[in-house]
């Protein structure tokens, strides 16, 4: 892969490149002298790292490190085992930790964005704090980017620092990608700020969002609250004499990578060791970090329906929830947490068959091989976020069923939902359904289970990562990335790439 993103970058003429993001690379510890650097595990560090790599440039983020006062910090070489970009740290103080990445991100603009506009909290002390910090992005970017280079922005983080940079007189090229879903006016409407954001992100030349109705949301937004030209059918925002291009880019996954993972000796022997530690017949896998918005609590009602309803499966089907610490500081986030767990305790407490529990619950992540050895075990995959912008566990699952078996079980208010057909839809809401769906996929003949691999699979590769960077970089080099975000006729949508996505009608 490496070889052909070199390839690509350079015919999109890119030279300088710079990367930012709240999360850095790397978690770095330590004090002013000797610090240590840890390769930080998340999406965006697997999507973004490789291009960095092939193209070299600097990423800019914060690595964990708090100090009294805010500053832009060290600049060191990575990967430490072989340097082939630099990242530059921004530090943080106490109080922009609390204010700017839990007040702001995480309890207003997290929520509001998926919808949870009960939950939001809008508070303007923590907004002033999320002001500092995106000027210590841009003065960081400033200082690492040159005139020819290409400043690319990730995230609700950061939606201001396009704007902050044009208004310092930053001349070279800006992208941004939103990583999480874009709401509809009605909901974006209740955000105080929000003028100040939708200003800040069109200081970029390019936006891009995972699916065709983020950005037809983030249109209608532009046009009412700014008042600024838009061309739907072309996806342009016209701002301030200049065009504005808006892409639907939904993220892909490095899908070679995971396919020979998924066959590596060791990852069998690993699927092997986890079935018969379960030792059930059919096992039913779900991983997602604790959040409101992966929908736990309402897919365990769903589980409980299924055992109530079918007492048949009760020694034949093992569900293992692997729930991967989020925000864990959060009090709310805590009070999710003993939900859960009560609620575990209490379907295991009802329904064991034996010393057989059914529901099997590990509050940890796991690695990168691990996580494709459960992968490899697992007969259902089941993915029901109440609101999720992409998920990019689905696609790992498919992209690992290398004997071109198992079941995907997916909630349509995943943005995956809209490129994974060959998948089983199911109401995230609706215990009933939920109940239904399990049983359906656990039973699922290996015949249909194949027939709707193939395009489960077909789906994914063919938007995989390459395909991914191919749009964004396309896009920077000739303001022209994917497809504007056409929409036909009711529940088809001409999704990034041309390719139409539309869902089965039961899924
Ligand atoms: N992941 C991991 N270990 C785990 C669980 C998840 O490495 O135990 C990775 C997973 O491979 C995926 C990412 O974390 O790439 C989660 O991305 P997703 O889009 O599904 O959800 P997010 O956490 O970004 O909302």
């Amino acid at each position: 892969m490496r070889k052909l993103l070199e390839f690509q970058v350079r015919q999109a003429g890119l030279k300088n490149l710079v990367v930012l993001s709240n999360r850095a690379p790397y978690v770095l510890q330590g004090g002013d002298g000797e610090i240590t650097a840890t390769r930080a595990v998340s999406g965006l560090v697997s999507a973004l790292e490789p291009v960095m790599t092939a193209c070299g440039g600097t990423w800019i983020g914060w690595g964990g490190r708090i100090a009294e006062q805010s500053r832009v910090g060290k600049r060191l070489p990575v990967p430490l085992e072989q340097a082939t970009y630099a990242l530059r740290e921004v530090i943080l103080s106490r109080e922009e930790y609390e204010q700017y990445y839990h007040g702001f991100a995480n309890d207003c603009l997290w929520p509001l964005f998926h919808c949870f506009i009960e939950k939001a909290v809008f508070d303007h002390h923590n907004w002033q704090s999320y002001v500092r910090v995106n000027r210590i992005f841009t003065e960081s970017a400033l200082m690492e980017a040159a005139e020819d280079a290409l400043v690319w922005v990730h995230d609700y983080h950061l939606t201001l620092v396009p704007g902050m940079l044009k208004n310092k007189g930053y001349g070279g090229k800006i992208a941004f990608f939103l990583h999480i879903p874009f709401p509809p006016r009605e909901i974006y409407s209740a955000l105080p700020w929000g003028g100040d954001i939708l200003q800040g992100l069109l200081g970029c030349d390019l936006l891009a969002f995972h699916l065709p109705g983020y950005v037809e949301n983030f249109l209608r937004v532009v046009e009412r609250l700014l008042k600024a030209e838009v061309d739907y059918a072309r996806g342009l925002i016209r701002w301030q004499n200049r065009n504005i291009l808006v892409r639907a880019l939904p993220i892909g996954i490095d899908y070679t990578k995971f396919e020979e993972l998924a066959r590596a000796e060791q990852t069998r022997r690993r699927a092997g060791q986890i079935r018969r530690e379960v030792g059930a017949r059919r096992l039913v896998l779900s991983v997602e970090r604790l959040d409101y918005t992966k929908g736990i609590i309402e897919k365990l009602r769903g589980i409980g329906e299924f055992f109530s309803r079918y007492p048949e499966y009760r020694n034949k089907v093992a569900f293992l929830q692997v729930a991967v610490p989020s925000r864990t500081e959060v009090r709310s986030y805590a009070g999710l947490r003993s939900k859960v767990e009560e609620m575990v305790g209490n379907i295991n407490g009802k329904f064991s068959s034996g010393w057989q529990v059914p529901v099997r619950y590990k509050f940890s992540a796991l690695d990168p091989a691990d996580l494709v050895a459960h992968y490899c075990a697992a007969d259902v995959m089941l993915v029901t976020p109440l609101r999720d912008g992409l998920n990019l566990v689905a696609k790992e699952y498919v992209a690992c069923r290398t004997g071109g078996d198992g079941a995907l079980v997916l909630s349509p208010f995943a943005g995956a939902a809209e490129q994974l057909k060959g998948c089983i839809l199911v109401n995230p809401y609706d215990r009933f359904e939920l109940a239904e769906k399990i049983k359906k996929a656990v039973d699922m003949p290996e015949k249909e289970q194949k027939a709707r691999m193939i395009l489960l699979q077909r789906s994914v590769r063919q938007y995989d990562l390459q395909w991914w960077w191919r749009g964004v970089l396309a896009g920077l080099a000739r303001g022209d990335a994917g497809t504007p975000p056409a929409k036909t006729s009711a529940g088809t949508r001409i999704a990034a790439g041309g390719f139409i996505a539309k869902q089965q009608p039961d899924g």
